[in-house]
């Protein structure tokens, strides 16, 4: 098998000529962590008159720029420029026969957002990768292209972040945060099978054991969604935040008087180990058991 290089390979990173062994990437680059990446395989050949020759070059740059664009991804270079690049490569590196990888990664671009005001949310046009098409309760690198597609959608019409709809149209999660909507005094959440399965959410399903909160597991459409009295965003990085609005519709309750409230102070109080007082507001469940 051969390698893609040895200690004298030069290569081409950003315009100017590296020896392999000393180019560098940024390590907080989406690109590392979330698959956030386009790239193309190409072959070079020594042809029958003894030169160079880029098979369909012009094609692969075609579609490395097209794959750029799909992927809301910078990309200046034109066909011509990577093309010549190329064959200065091979002739740096001595080399007729080659397979070329171009890779077009993310700078540093990795960001941390503290929320502190409730959320207008987006539904978005992509739906969570099919579970029979990906491991989806690995939290892989890789699927998060679907995430960071969505975020960039749901953000470029002006809404906080998106939520995703499973492949059957059930609502699933957002593209970093597990869903609990509230309707009439108890909690619902999509069960697991098409979610990532959030150590958030679970935590709050411990929480609402604890304070006698009604909670449900299941599939929830939009429309159910839409119905709800409040709904909220729940993950590490998220914690538990809530949601102004879904698309055009605001959510009717009052955020501090809801149950969804008392799992946010509860889930503050959780991680910092603070005894959990039990809230005033009664939930469904503890009514029902009253
Ligand atoms: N869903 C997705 C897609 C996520 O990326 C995350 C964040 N890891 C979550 C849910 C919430 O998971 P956790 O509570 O374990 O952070």
């Amino acid at each position: 098998m051969a390698s893609y290089y040895n200690e004298h390979t030069v290569l081409w990173l950003n315009g100017e000529f590296v020896k392999a062994s000393e180019a560098k990437m940024d390590l907080y680059s989406q690109s590392l962590h979330y698959g956030y990446s386009v790239f193309e395989g190409i072959r070079s050949y020594k042809n029958i008159h003894g030169e160079t020759k880029i098979f369909k070059a012009q094609e692969h740059y075609q579609r490395l720029a097209e794959s750029a664009r799909l992927m809301n991804m910078p990309y200046k270079w034109t066909a011509d420029e990577l093309i010549a690049a190329n064959y200065e490569v091979l002739k740096r590196n001595n080399i007729q026969d080659a397979y070329i990888r171009p890779l077009v990664y993310a700078p540093a671009n990795m960001s941390f957002a503290r929320n502190t005001e409730l959320l207008r949310i987006k539904t978005s046009s992509y739906q969570r990768p099919n579970p029979k098409g990906f491991n989806i309760q690995a939290k892989a690198g890789g699927h998060y292209v679907n995430s960071i597609l969505a975020s960039q959608e749901a953000r470029s019409t002006g809404y906080d972040e998106a939520l995703l709809t499973d492949m059957n149209g059930f609502i699933a999660e957002g593209p970093g945060a597990n869903i609990f909507f509230e309707k009439s005094g108890t909690l619902f959440t999509p069960a697991l099978g098409n979610i990532l399965p959030g150590i958030t959410r679970a935590t709050v399903l411990e929480l609402c054991k604890e304070l006698d909160i009604a909670v449900e597991e299941g599939q929830y459409t939009p429309a159910q969604l839409k119905n709800a009295d409040t709904a909220f965003f729940c993950g590490t990085a998220a914690e538990v935040i809530g949601w102004e609005s879904i698309d055009e519709t605001k959510f009717p309750k009052d955020w501090n008087e809801s149950i969804s409230k008392q799992i946010q102070t509860a889930y503050k109080e959780r991680v910092t180990e603070k005894e959990i007082k039990k809230p005033k507001v009664k939930s469904k469940n503890s009514l029902a058991s009253a």
